[in-house]
């Protein structure tokens, strides 16, 4: 039996227990069981797997102190900073030591020991072991900016895609991306493990500002009460499931025209990189109308960055 599950089962109901998860004798992931009248269903809610990204993190501080455990029907599960080296180091979206992308390997086959592949086995033996649900939280990193919005994946079962869908657009937040992509903890929890999982994104720029909490908040608490209480509350979204990226070929300066959140034409001119002298390097030019859902948000930039995401 895993620890988590261990926990689970003593807990008495309607009480809250905090505690470590340890990965290695310095690196841990601080998570914090909030167990109800019930236990028959446990959400998993997953912050900071990059570590700049804190309004996850401000959410579930909140919910602890917020939500009654003894009339809540199930049992949640928050993990506050999955990557805690980034976290302390503030980084944008490495773990340090490796500097590897936590969220781009859950689904490697081949397991390598080095830290970023200790805090991977960790969530899948422990925390995909308990979770019947997993909602990621995510935002823009130091450098983004973002559209507010949401992804589930297409690639998992029927079943579990389905679930996951509902679990997207019960949310609310009005933009919702069906991926086609690999490799991430959602991705992971719902192909690899038939978990139906989300990312909800909010917020940008490594900031945690009040609105941004309070938007998120709001997003989890609708996931959450959908999949504990059967709540579906009125939501329209738009589902995108398209997407491109343009990206810097010099490095530069970026001088972005367009901010996110708007829809743009094939052909328009979405910035440029200058060098910091003035010469114009790059155009960069929507190769196809959509919503600009991302963009790097500084202007120092090196070749081969990615500068803004369109979803169609
Ligand atoms: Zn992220």
């Amino acid at each position: 039996m895993t620890i988590l599950k261990e926990i689970i089962k003593t807990l008495e109901p309607g009480s809250i227990y905090q505690s470590d998860l340890y990965v290695r004798e310095d690196v841990s992931i601080p998570f914090t069981i909030l167990k109800g009248k019930t236990e028959d269903k446990v959400i998993g809610v997953t912050g900071a797997v990059h570590g700049s990204e804190y309004v996850g993190l401000k959410v579930m501080i909140d919910l602890i102190e917020e939500i009654d455990v003894t009339t809540l029907n199930g049992t949640l599960c928050f993990f506050h900073v999955v990557n805690m080296p980034g976290f302390l180091e503030i980084d944008p979206c490495f773990v340090p030591e490796d500097t590897i992308n936590l969220n781009r390997i859950f689904q490697d086959k081949e397991h390598k020991e080095t830290l970023s592949y200790q805090i991977k086995q960790v969530v899948q033996d422990e925390v995909f072991s308990v979770c019947q649900f997993i909602i990621d939280l995510h935002g823009g990193n130091l450098t983004e900016s973002l559209l507010p919005h949401c992804y589930y994946s297409v690639l998992a079962s029927e079943e579990v895609m389905t679930i996951s869908k509902k679990m997207a657009l019960a949310s609310g937040i009005p933009v919702v991306y069906a991926s086609h992509a690999t490799g991430g903890l959602y991705q992971s929890a719902s192909i690899d493990y038939g978990i139906p999982s989300v990312i909800l994104e909010q917020g940008e720029n490594g900031k945690c500002t009040c609105e941004d909490v309070r938007l998120l908040k709001e997003a989890v608490c609708n996931t959450m009460m959908y999949l504990l209480d059967g709540i579906e509350k009125e939501h329209t979204a738009t589902v995108f499931d398209k997407t491109y990226v343009l990206s810097s070929e010099y490095q530069g300066c970026w001088f972005s025209y367009v901010e996110v959140g708007t829809y743009v034409e094939e052909g328009q001119l979405l910035g440029e990189i200058r060098s910091v002298h003035g010469a114009l390097l790059q155009s960069v030019i929507a190769t196809q109308k959509g919503l600009l859902l991302y963009k790097k948000a500084v202007v120092a930039v090196e070749k081969d960055e990615s500068l803004v995401t369109i979803v169609y």
